[in-house]
């Protein structure tokens, strides 16, 4: 299985400052469409990183110290729900049961189907601003260590 969106692999991660996990790099872009009324007007242009882990406070912190807390962003609710693919609205609960009932094949090949017909919105939908199909692979491989 192909990763989606064709960028590469961003190389340069950074420390969340709250939490010490690793984190990609964003864009302004999906910053702009993350981020909620009236917050989105005060942002500041710079190189964002997001911080991927459910329980920690900070979304979005950048090289000079500004932070974005999850609470401001629209996909606060999603990101607490486990969600892995934000652009069709399936939840990792949703998968890890298709796994285990031999049914998850149809709901990733959907997932492929559409970002091979560039019908996924992962820079704007997903606050990674990453695809998620790397996601659904983790899920496969915790589901064949867990069988
Ligand atoms: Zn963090």
């Amino acid at each position: 299985m192909s990763d989606c969106c064709v960028k590469p692999k961003p190389k340069s991660s950074q420390i969340c400052p709250q939490c010490n996990v690793n984190c990609n790099p964003v864009t302004m872009r999906t910053l702009y469409q993350q981020i909620r009324f009236p917050e989105n007007q005060q942002l500041v242009p710079d190189k964002y990183y997001f911080c991927p882990s459910r329980d920690c406070p900070t979304a979005y912190f950048s090289s000079t110290g500004t932070r974005i807390a999850k609470s401001l962003l629209i996909t606060q609710q999603a990101i607490q729900n486990e969600t892995l693919c934000y652009c069709f609205d399936i939840s990792s609960a949703c998968y890890q049961s298709a796994l285990k009932t031999l049914t998850a094949d149809a709901i990733k090949n959907f997932v492929i189907q559409r970002t091979k017909s560039s019908e996924c919105a992962c820079e704007i939908r997903n606050p990674s601003g990453q695809c998620c199909l790397a996601k659904f692979k983790q899920l496969e491989r915790e589901h064949r260590l867990a069988i």
